[in-house]
């Protein structure tokens, strides 16, 4: 088997600085700064990875995201993106969020929010529901420790799910007349 000869593209964060910052220079310079912040190797493959990550509200998981890295970089492995999120995880730049079924989840929005979880078709939706927020810390009675985060997570059927479910019932509703 011919040995496979690693094919990162090293990323010169000099460039960017020379022209008027686009979004997406201006992302490039972000991820590059926390690489720094987090002593991590800047590489295309992790700033990738990142951007799909950040470009997203879906939570996606590891499969959607090597499936979308790959358009762009078709030599990445599916290992690579295990490994490159578990760095990431491990470094706080992204969470792992709760998931139903067996694959992990991940978030970029690293800032405090909530999750609504839908039982149904497994989508992870962002809330910063105001009425959520207001459950500081302190009202919560904690014997446990010191609360330092709050975290929520609620689980139900999201609105699409009852969208469609309502549709299938008036449709069914129809046929039976
Ligand atoms: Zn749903
Ligand atoms: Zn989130």
């Amino acid at each position: 088997m011919a040995k496979k000869v690693a094919s990162f593209v090293a990323y010169d964060p000099f460039r960017a600085d020379q022209m008027a910052l686009s979004d997406t220079d201006a992302e490039i310079l972000r991820f590059e700064q926390i690489c720094r912040q987090n002593r991590m190797k800047v590489t295309y493959q992790r700033l990738e990875i990142f951007r799909q990550l950040t470009s997203t509200t879906e939570h996606p998981d590891a499969e959607t995201i090597y499936n979308r890295v790959r358009k762009k970089i078709p030599s990445i492995s599916l290992d690579t993106v295990y490994r490159t999120l578990r760095l990431f995880e491990a470094k706080g730049l992204i969470v792992r969020v709760g998931a139903i079924g067996d694959s992990a989840r991940y978030d970029a929005t690293v800032d405090s929010h909530h999750h609504f979880l839908c039982t149904r078709c497994g989508a992870i939706i962002d809330t910063r529901c105001k009425g959520l927020d207001r459950t500081s810390a302190e009202d919560l009675a904690c014997d446990c420790g010191q609360v330092e985060a709050v975290y929520i997570e609620l689980r139900g059927i999201c609105n699409t799910c009852l969208a469609k479910a309502r549709k299938h019932r008036q449709a069914s509703g129809t046929a039976r007349r």
